[in-house]
Order: C-alpha cells, then structure tokens, then sequence
C-alpha cells in the first residue's frame, strides 16, 4: 500500500477524478440496472411477434422451383462476411458454391437496417471491404447505410455472385451426412442441396429482440423494429423527410448505438417524440467529413490493409506511428490505455497499470459527461443522459447531433433509470404512474444475443453423431479460434467469438474467411473430403480463452448489464468469450497454427 498510494493519489488529482465517488457512483447505477431475468426478459420474434423480422423491402415477392444440387460450399448469409468468403472462394479457383440469404439481396446488417440516419462509425476506408479489389472509394469518413448497401451489391457483381446466390431463401436444416462426407442442406423453398462445406456467415447481431415490456402486444397504434423501418408509415426514406410523421406522438424505445443514430431524424420530423431510456449510451465526438480527393489520389496499392493494420496497432498500443484513423475509436483506445503517464510523464510500471486504466477510464467518463452538460440545455434531461459505467462496459458510440436533439421542444427524455417502462397500454407508455399517448412505438432494442446459435439462425444443425449444436453448444460455445467446433467436420463459423475481437469486424471477418478457404484449399490438394477440429485442441482452446478473461473480470463485474456482458451473465456476453490479449496477438497464434501446419484439426 505505500508504494500504491502515492501512484493512485497523484494520477486521480491530476486526471481530475475523484476515485471512491466514482466507484460508489457505477456501482449504485448498476444495482438500479441488474434484471434477474438477464437474457430472458427479451421477447422472441416468434408466434404473435413473428411480424416483426417480416421484410418490409421486399417489392417483387420471388417465385423459382426448388432446386436440387451438389456443390463444394454453401455460405450461409450474403453480408459483408459471407461476400468475403465467397469472393476468397472464387480467388481460390473454387466456384462451386451457394450462397444462401433469407434476405432480398445482399448487405445483411445494411440490407436490413435502413433506418434514419444509419451509417457505420467505423472509417469507412477500414471497414467497406475489398476497396481496392472493386476500385471504389467511399464519399464521406462514416458511410451512410444506403452507401454500404450499395457496396455490397458492388461485391457481388464484381465477384459475379448474383447467379451463385438462392435469395429469399432461409435454410431449415443443415444435417451432416457421414457416408458421403457431405452436408444435407434443406431450405423452406423445398431445396435440397449437398455441400462438402458450409461457411456460416449469418452474423452476430442478425435477429431482432422485443423488450419484455408487461402490456406489449396490447398497443393498438403503430409499432416496427428499427431493424424493419416502416417508410410505409413513416414516408421519407434514410436521410429524414418523414412527413408520416407530422402528426404523429412517437416513442423510441432503447437508447444503444441505433438509437443515437435515428434519434436525431425522428425528432425533426414528428410532432413529439419521446426517447425511453433505461441506460445511456456513451456518446463522443463523430467529426464525419466528405473524403478529401487529394488523399485519394496518394494512394498506393495496399493502402487499405495497411490502414485496416495501422488502426488495430493504434488501437492496442503497438502503433509508434500515425494515427491514420484518427477519431474517436483511436482516441478512446489512446486516452484509456496507451497514454497513461505520471503527471511527471514517466512511465506507470506495469503493477500499477490496472490502477492507471480505471483512472484514465473515469477521466474519459468524465469528458463524456462534460459534453452532455455543456450541449444539453435542461439540467434534468443533461443529468438523465449522464451514462455512468466503464467505457468499455457498452458498445461506445459517436455522434453530433444526438445530444442536440434533447433541446428541441418536441423531445423529450422519459428517463426510466434502468427500470424500463412499467407497462405499455393500448394507447401509450406507462412510467412512474404516467401514461404518455403515443401513436407510433419503435423498438430500437437491438439483437439476440446469448442465445442458442440455432435460435438466432432459426435452423438446427445435427453433426456427425447426430448431437445438434444446440446440444452441443448447451454450457457454452466450443470452438477451436471460433473457426470450427468438433462433431461438426466441415462446419466454420465467422464472427462466433472465440477469436481476437477487433470493433472493426469486417477486419475479423477477412481474416476468418481467409483461414477458412485456406483450409479447404489445402483439403481439396491433398484429396481429403473431412477436416474436423479434435475434441482436445478444442477444449484446450476453450479453457485458454476462459482462463485468460479472467483477468477482465473484474472490471465487467463493475459494468451496467448489456449484450457485452451477457446482459448481466457475464459468462454469456461477447466479452468474456474472447481472447484476451487481443486481436494481434491473436492474429500471431493463428498464423503460427496454419504455419505448423494446423494442428488440432484431422483432414481424412
Ligand atoms: P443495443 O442492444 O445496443 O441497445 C438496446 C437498447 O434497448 C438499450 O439501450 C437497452 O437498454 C434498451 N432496452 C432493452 N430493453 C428495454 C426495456 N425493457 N425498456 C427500455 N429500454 C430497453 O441495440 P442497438 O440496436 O442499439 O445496437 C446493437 C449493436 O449494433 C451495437 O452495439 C453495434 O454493435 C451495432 N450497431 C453499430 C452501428 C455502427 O455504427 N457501426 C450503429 C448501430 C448499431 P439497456 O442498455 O438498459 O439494456
């Protein structure tokens, strides 16, 4: 203690953070916030909500025949990872593929969320994928949604993927054939199609969820999921105009990164909103600008990955270099973890560090309640929207005019403090023994996650003995580096978790979808038709990454409940499913796997 002191005291005052309130302060915020019922106080989309993941976009409802084949791949999902898997594919020489999309056309994630005012916040030049391969260059820093959606048709033309692709298509059953090495695909057009591999890429966040709000089917007025934004209803289109709305009492539910993003375009166009929060987001400077032609034309071939690497180095302090990105990603990961020095700007020694990392928290905390209260004109909506927990405990957010909405007069801010609404009636939204009268609800209350694999792809897949991964998955994923799980040859999985969790996850989706058609490459040269992860390089994998996290624990003990944290398990959040020592560590371990040749998985 008395070496400690000093380091703690002297690093607290000269951040400005006042330690023992702070902690007392995050710890009262999320006691109000913990729900026993974690995971399962969400309402599945299915039976009487099962409207709601309805495709709003589809114009022309398809009509084909089943079809019945045989092929090297199928890649289940037609978004940015599964476009990368089948643009490998097709690099490999391997264009015996399908890919299978429930959706209309390609885009997953930007195919469905259209909402106001969607865009990415990760830099468009790291996160659109092969730039350099289409030849195209973003307009603007942060791509709005209609851009990405734009992309990834452009993918799939470039790559000639339209004829490989089955859309308005979901699969019914994937079931392993062990006489014929083979995967029996099924899907609800009656198509029966045979695969030595399947790539699944359905994505992490891909099945909306309902808040478990007593009353919420009773609502007699309008209601959507922003992931399905009714422009029927609301007229206008991504950018705003929505004159649906004039007229019209709405309220938002859920205050997470889509929030923020379509907050803003419902408050200029309908008569009242009400913004219903149980947690604040963290909400930082966005600083978007259109992309500057002379940067363009400095380009060299390359510049892409050498961007995508540069922000993951600065993002893990290993960038001596420019800060390419230079933004608000780059400035959280700087300001919390790479620039802690003594107020003397010596280096903090590696014992105290963990000490350092909750001051340079709080200090970013503070920062972020500091722009709330400069921005928000009334007091009591500014103190509301104060998010008090760890910057790392929910997904950050950026944005300029979020916080500016809260001043106009037809917003307001029903602030529920971690308790949600009490009940939803026929008419309106009860909190705190008030009914505010709505005519239109939308649920900004994200995606599934937790939850078994197969209920977030609404299909069940039976391995080798039968097990279903359901089963399989029971007490926790199994994967070895979230590629593939034993019991399931032929099987890989992107974005699961289990691997170096990189915010830019079209980076992790690359690197995946590269591993994989490697894999299969080398399966097809040396004549084999089964690769299949051992049950021992397995769990071994799975007991490295649990042992590792544990180190974080502590800190996720201190988090408000959310995805992140699984919701308050924190055994079932993203969080703790990932490799600790990062996203370049993890790429070295998984280079040197494939270099020493892939040990743990049998080719037979
Ligand atoms: P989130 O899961 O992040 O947010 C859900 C929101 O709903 C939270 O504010 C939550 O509150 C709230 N909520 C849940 N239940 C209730 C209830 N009963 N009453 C009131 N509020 C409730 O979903 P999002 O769709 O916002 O974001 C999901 C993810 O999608 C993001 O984390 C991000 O990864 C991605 N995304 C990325 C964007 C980008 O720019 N790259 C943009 C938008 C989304 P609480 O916090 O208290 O649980």
């Amino acid at each position: 203690m008395a070496t400690e002191a000093p380091t703690r005291n002297d690093l607290a005052a000269a951040y400005g953070v006042n330690l023992e309130e702070l902690r007392a302060k995050y710890a009262l915020e999320r006691q109000k916030r913990l729900n026993p019922r974690k995971n399962e106080q969400f309402i599945e989309v299915t039976g009487d909500f099962s409207h709601y993941i309805d495709d709003p976009y589809i114009e022309v409802p398809l009509v084909r025949d089943a079809i019945a084949e045989e092929v090297d791949a199928v890649i289940i999902g037609g978004g940015f990872g599964g476009l990368l898997a089948a643009s490998k594919l097709r690099k490999a020489g391997i264009d015996s593929f399908r890919i299978i999309e429930k959706a209309g056309d390609f885009g997953g994630t930007w195919y469905w969320n259209r909402y106001p005012g969607a865009q990415c916040d990760i830099e468009a030049y790291i996160y659109m994928p092969l730039l350099e391969e289409t030849g195209y260059i973003p307009t603007e820093k942060y791509a709005h949604a209609a851009e990405l959606f734009e992309h990834a048709k452009r993918i799939g033309k470039t790559f000639d993927l339209y004829p490989s692709t089955l859309f308005q298509t979901q699969i019914t059953e994937l079931r392993w054939d062990e006489d014929a090495d083979r995967w029996a695909v099924t899907t609800d057009r009656g198509d029966k199609i045979r695969a030595r591999y399947v790539l699944s890429a359905s994505g992490p966040l891909n099945r909306p969820r309902l808040p478990g709000i007593p009353g919420i089917a009773s609502f007699k007025g309008h209601t959507f999921h922003t992931s399905r934004w009714d422009y029927g209803y609301t007229g206008g289109h991504s950018r705003g105009e929505m004159t649906g709305l004039a007229d019209k009492r709405v309220a938002v539910i859920g205050t997470g990164a889509t929030a923020i993003q379509c907050v803003p375009y419902v408050a200029r166009d309908a008569k009242h909103l009400y913004v219903v929060q149980r947690t604040p987001s963290t909400v930082d400077v966005r600083g978007n600008k259109p992309t500057d032609p002379d940067w363009v034309k400095s380009l060299k071939p390359g510049w892409q990955r050498e961007r995508m690497d540069n922000f993951i180095a600065t993002l893990n302090g290993v960038n001596a270099g420019t800060d390419m990105v230079d933004d608000g990603w780059t400035h959280l990961f700087h300001d919390t973890m790479t620039a802690l020095r003594h107020p003397d700007g010596s280096a903090i020694a590696p014992d105290d560090l963990a000490q350092a990392m909750e001051i340079a928290d709080f200090r970013k905390g503070n920062d972020i309640r500091d722009r709330i209260a400069r921005t928000v004109t009334d007091d009591k909506t500014a103190a509301g929207l104060k998010p008090w927990y760890g910057m790392f405990c929910k997904r950050p957010t950026f944005n300029d005019e979020y916080l500016d909405a809260f001043n106009r007069p037809n917003v307001s801010l029903i602030d529920t403090e971690g308790r949600g609404p009490d009940r939803i009636t026929e008419t309106g939204i009860v909190f705190g023994g008030v009914e505010y009268p709505v005519d239109c609800i939308i649920f900004a209350t994200g995606f599934e996650t937790g939850t078994a694999y197969a209920r977030r792809a609404a299909f069940e897949i039976h391995g080798a003995d039968g097990q279903s991964l359901t089963e399989k998955f029971a007490t926790g994923t199994r994967t070895l580096y979230g590629l593939a799980t034993h019991g399931f040859p032929n099987f890989f999985m992107m974005a699961l978790g289990q691997n170096g969790f990189k915010p830019n996850i079209t980076d992790t989706l690359d690197e995946q979808a590269s591993h994989i058609v490697q894999v299969i490459v080398a399966a097809k040269a040396a004549g084999k038709t089964r690769v299949e992860v051992t049950e021992q390089a397995e769990t071994a994998w799975v007991a490295e990454i649990r042992e590792l996290a544990r180190a974080g624990r502590p800190y996720l003990e201190t988090c408000t409940p959310g995805y992140y944290t699984g919701e308050g398990d924190i055994d079932k959040g993203l969080l703790v499913d990932t490799y600790a020592p990062g996203p370049i560590a993890f790429t070295k371990v998984l280079n040197a796997w494939c270099d020493s040749g892939r040990p743990g998985l049998e080719f037979s």
